[in-house]
């Protein structure tokens, strides 16, 4: 199974990396429960 890819900065993700699950909506605006996005956690950060 290949490494996800990172949608912020385009790279793979590798298995043993830092991983953040970002979510695509704000739950403010009723995205709780939503699609979500694996990110590097260094890309999530912000
Ligand atoms: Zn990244």
């Amino acid at each position: 199974m290949p490494d996800p890819i990172c949608p912020l900065c385009d790279r793979p993700i590798p298995a043993d990396a830092p991983q953040s699950l970002h979510h695509l909506i704000p739950k403010l605006k009723g995205g709780k429960g939503g699609p979500t996005v694996l990110l590097h956690h260094i890309c999530g950060i912000r």
